[in-house]
């Protein structure tokens, strides 16, 4: 069992109003791990409030260097407790170990430096020389500075890399913080403000609020006038209702929402296998990732080959050993998430797809909230399956006849998060790449996912871009200021 996690307000560790917890649950056998604070609305009003003074009274928005030398310490912190975070990742996100190895502890723990790095180069003013209007010769500076009290909501599917993504480039450009993790994924939240009191974090500038109930103290947070930011990832329903909360006041958002990823095989493509396989895929973390490809398409005369291969894929997906770093595959993160997939997989059969493999809970594994990896052959793209967000380990196979109907079949939803395309003929793949509409796009297996890459998406998938100068600019305001070319600058 873990300890009891709590809450960061205003620089302490702390219980909950009345010392309410609630019971943390391992996905991988459904059996408490600990107990979180469960924070209350009352909680949250003194974080904002520690927030926003830290923000209005100190110099943290202002001082840079001072700034960036607490985060490189709190950095190396983070650092340090890697076992922490990659223990928990797997109790309590149900991480596997391949998926700790890389974006459920290792890789956003490695991007970190590179956020700082490129708070550290920034150039913060900008002079964009003189104009003449209304007979003022005037020089103007655009300077940036820190948007102020940034609100992070978080989801539980890749904790770590969601806060961290979120608070270390929030703070780094001078903002402070309050982040609501999922209440799935409390302790992982809560791990991140132990450590900012240990690295010596100003009071205030991040504060985390956990609670069990899933909306009301994130509602409350999106609500609150002294929040200038929202910056939120999780399904696009909830971004949807974030964003008209935000809107009733003008509070910016950033958005990373949902996707309904594809990939193109073309007919072309060398090792037809090793490209068709690469959909086994979609059991990296059970499917449990924004950005996982989840439709593929492949040319309507080799669509039952294409079966075959990924039957063989799919059935080959071992998850018995949430240790091994070879281990893709793990539980879905509750019961609820587990009776989710399996009505996909009903309405899947009742749409008339082919179920080749999977469907259902996996014999050995009638504990926790596993489901089998799952492939439906003989998918149309008006299908359900092929339209909404299942979030597990569920790939559709659709055929098409060339690379036109490929591109439409691709765009043919309302998400835009990411894509890929498989072809030995790379001038083909450039063109499909241009005219795929997301925010992110791999050819023959490359990867975008980088801290130095920014990521989101067109369409529903969301507003904005984490990672990289563009998300680092989400943290940002402008101000231009001019005076007249005469004065000293
Ligand atoms: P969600 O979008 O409901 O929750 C994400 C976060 O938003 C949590 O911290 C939650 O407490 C908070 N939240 C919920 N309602 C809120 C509100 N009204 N105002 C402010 N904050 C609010 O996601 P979920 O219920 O955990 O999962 C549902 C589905 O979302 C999943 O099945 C999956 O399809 C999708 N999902 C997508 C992502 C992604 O990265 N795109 C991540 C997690 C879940």
């Amino acid at each position: 069992m873990y300890p009891n996690s709590k809450l960061l307000i205003d620089g302490e560790m702390c219980e909950a109003e009345g010392e309410a917890t609630y019971p943390d649950i391992s996905p991988w056998d459904g059996k408490e791990i600990g107990r979180a604070a469960d924070g209350s609305v009352s909680d949250l009003d003194r974080a904002i409030a520690a927030a926003r003074r830290a923000f209005d009274e100190s110099d943290w928005p202002t001082d840079h260097a001072k700034r960036i030398a607490a985060l490189r310490r709190y950095a190396a912190v983070l650092q340090a407790n890697r076992p922490r975070f990659a223990n928990l990742a797997r109790d309590e996100a149900g991480a596997p170990g391949a998926s700790i190895f890389s974006a459920a502890c290792d890789a956003p723990l490695g991007m970190i430096d590179g956020w700082l790095d490129v708070a550290e180069n920034y150039d913060w003013e900008q002079d964009i020389g003189t104009s003449e209007m209304f007979g003022i010769t005037s020089r103007r500076k655009v300077w940036k500075e820190a948007i102020g009290v940034v609100a992070a909501i978080t989801p539980w599917n890749v904790p770590t890399q969601i806060n961290i993504a979120k608070v270390l480039p929030a703070l780094a450009a001078g903002c402070t913080v309050v982040l609501k993790p999922a209440p799935e994924t409390p302790m992982l939240g809560s791990l991140l403000g132990e450590l900012a009191v240990e690295a010596g974090l100003p009071a205030g500038v991040l504060n985390v609020i956990t609670s069990a109930d899933a909306a009301t103290v994130g509602a409350a947070l999106v609500a609150d006038e002294r929040v200038d930011a929202i910056s939120f990832t999780g399904s696009t329903a909830t971004g949807k209702a974030i964003m008209a909360a935000a809107s009733e006041r003008v509070a910016k958002v950033f958005l990373e929402l949902g996707g309904k990823s594809a990939s193109i095989i073309l007919d072309d493509v060398e090792d037809f296998a090793q490209a068709v396989g690469s959909g086994a895929m979609v059991c990296f973390h059970a499917g449990q990732g924004c950005a996982t490809i989840t439709r593929m398409l492949v040319p309507r005369e080799r669509h039952d080959e294409a079966a075959a291969i990924l039957k063989h894929a799919l059935e080959g997906v071992a998850y018995q050993d949430p240790n091994s770093p070879m281990q893709i595959m793990g539980s879905l993160i509750s019961r609820r998430q587990q009776e989710r997939v399996l009505e996909y997989i009903e309405i899947g059969k009742a749409e008339g797809a082919t179920l080749v493999t999977g469907g259902g809970i996996p014999e050995d594994k009638p504990e926790g909230f596993f489901v089998e990896p799952t492939l439906f052959a003989n998918v149309t793209n008006d299908m359900r399956i092929a339209q909404e967000e299942i979030f597990g380990p569920v790939l559709v196979l659709i055929p098409y006849d060339d690379d036109d109907d490929a591109v439409r079949i691709a765009n043919d939803s309302v998400y835009g998060l990411s894509g890929a395309v498989h072809s030995s003929n790379m001038e083909r793949a450039l063109d499909i790449a241009r005219r795929i509409r997301t925010g992110t796009f791999g050819i023959n297996g490359g990867m975008w996912y980088a801290g130095d890459a920014p990521f989101g998406g067109y369409k529903q998938s969301g507003i904005g871009r984490e990672s990289g100068i563009e998300g680092f600019e989400e943290y940002l305001e402008t101000k231009c200021v001019a005076f007249p070319e005469s004065a000293a600058a």
